[in-house]
C-alpha cells in the first residue's frame, strides 16, 4: 500500500475541496435524489465529481460507479440534467457539430474506412495488439498526417504525444514525413512530445494540454502512447486494483472532455494480455478491463498477418459494422496492401 502522500495529492484533495464547495452555493452532487454522503464520495472517485459529469453519463455506469440502483441512477442523472438545463439540440445544430469533425487518415484507405473515414476528432480511438503490431507505427504516421490540410485527410494542426514508454522516433517522424514530400524540420516542430514519468504526471499533462489549446495552439491531435503502462507500473498489487480503476476512468473523463470540448482526435494505445479463461480462438485482450473498454469510443485490434502485413479489427463502435481490414507498415509509413 503507498503510504505517502504527494504534493499533487494534497493539492487535488484542496481543489476537491474548493469546487465543492462552490458547487454547495448552487446545487449539490449530494443533493441529488438518492445520493448521500457515501454515495457521493463514491461517484467521487469514480470521476463524477460535477453534476454535469453525472449529466452527460449512462444508467450503466452509474450503477457501476456509486452501487446505486438502476432506477435510481435513471432519476439522479435526469435530476442532474434538469438542474443542468441542459436542453434539446435540434437535429440541424447536431448535423453541423458533426460536420466540424476531422477524420485524420491513417495513410490507407482501407483503414480508414473501416474507421468511417479516419481518426475521428472529438472522440477516443483505442488501438491495442502485441508488441510490434503497429500501434506506435499508427501514432507516428498520425502525428504527420495531422498536419496537412482537410482536403487530404489532416487538420492542419498540431500533435501533442504523451510518451510513457519512450516510443516516439523524431527519425521515424522524418522518414514518413520526407516520403510524403513534407518538410520534416517543420513536421517536427509541430509536434510537442513530452514523456510522463508515473501515472500522476500522465494525468497532469492532460491539464496542460487544455492550457495550451486554451493559449492557442491548433492541437487536433493528442496521442498517448501507451495509455495503461503507466497505472500498470504504479499499482501492482492485487489490493490496489479499485484504486487503479478509479484513476484510469478519471484519466478516461478528462480526455473524453478534452476531446468533445476543442474537437482533438485523441489515439491511445494500449497493451494486452492474455485471457486465461478462453480456449478457444484469440486468447488477447486489452488491459484496463470495462472502465477503458466502455469509455473509448472505438477499439481496435491489431495483429500481425500475412506476409508482413497487419490486421485491424473494429471491435465495437456505435455506427460502424464489426469488421477487418489489411494495411502494410513500411518505411513510408501506414500504407494499403498493393
Ligand atoms: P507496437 O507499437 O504495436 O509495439 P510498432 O508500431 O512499434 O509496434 O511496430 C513496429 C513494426 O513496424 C516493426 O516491427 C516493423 O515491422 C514496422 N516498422 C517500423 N519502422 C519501420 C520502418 N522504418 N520501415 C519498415 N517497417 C517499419
Ligand atoms: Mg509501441
Amino acid at each position: 500500500m503507498k503510504t505517502e502522500i504527494s504534493l499533487e495529492e494534497i493539492k487535488e484533495d484542496l481543489e476537491s475541496k474548493k469546487s465543492s464547495k462552490k458547487e454547495k452555493k448552487e446545487f449539490a452532487i449530494t443533493d441529488l435524489p438518492g445520493v448521500g454522503a457515501a454515495t457521493a464520495e463514491k461517484l467521487k472517485e469514480a470521476g463524477f465529481d460535477t453534476l454535469l459529469s453525472i449529466a452527460v453519463a449512462s444508467p450503466g455506469v452509474i450503477v457501476e460507479a456509486s452501487g446505486v440502483g438502476e432506477a435510481v441512477a435513471r432519476k439522479i442523472i435526469q435530476t442532474a440534467r434538469s438542474k443542468l438545463n441542459l436542453g434539446f439540440e435540434s437535429g440541424d445544430e447536431i448535423l453541423r457539430k458533426r460536420e466540424n469533425i476531422i477524420k485524420l487518415t491513417t495513410g490507407s484507405k482501407a483503414f480508414d474506412a473501416l474507421l468511417g473515414g479516419g481518426v475521428e476528432s472529438s472522440a477516443l480511438t483505442e488501438c491495442y495488439g502485441a508488441f510490434g503490431s503497429g500501434k506506435s507505427s499508427l501514432a507516428h504516421q498520425l502525428a504527420v498526417n495531422v498536419q496537412l490540410p482537410r482536403e487530404k485527410g489532416g487538420a492542419s494542426g498540431q500533435a501533442v504525444w504523451v510518451d510513457t514508454e519512450s516510443t516516439f522516433r523524431p527519425e521515424r517522424i522524418k522518414q514518413i514525413a520526407e516520403a510524403a514530400g513534407l518538410n520534416s524540420e517543420e513536421i517536427l516542430k509541430n509536434i510537442k512530445v513530452a514523456r510522463a514519468f508515473n501515472s500522476d504526471h500522465q494525468m497532469i499533462l492532460i491539464d496542460k494540454v487544455e492550457e495550451l489549446i486554451k493559449e492557442g495552439a491548433p492541437i487536433k491531435l493528442l496521442v498517448v502512447d501507451s495509455l495503461m503502462s503507466l497505472f500498470r507500473s504504479d499499482f501492482t498489487g492485487r489490493g490496489q486494483l479499485a484504486d487503479r480503476q478509479q484513476k484510469i476512468n478519471r484519466h478516461i473523463h478528462a480526455l473524453l472532455k478534452l476531446a468533445e470540448m476543442y474537437n482533438v482526435a485523441i489515439y491511445l494505445t494500449n497493451q494486452v494480455m492474455s485471457r486465461p479463461d478462453v480456449f478457444f480462438g484469440d486468447p488477447t485482450e486489452a488491459i484496463g478491463g470495462h472502465i477503458v473498454a466502455h469509455g473509448v469510443t472505438y477499439r481496435i485490434y491489431l495483429r500481425k498477418g500475412k506476409k508482413g502485413s497487419r490486421v485491424a479489427r473494429m471491435i465495437d463502435a456505435p455506427h460502424i459494422a464489426d469488421t477487418e481490414c489489411c494495411f502494410v507498415i513500411t518505411e513510408k509509413g501506414i500504407n494499403d496492401l498493393e
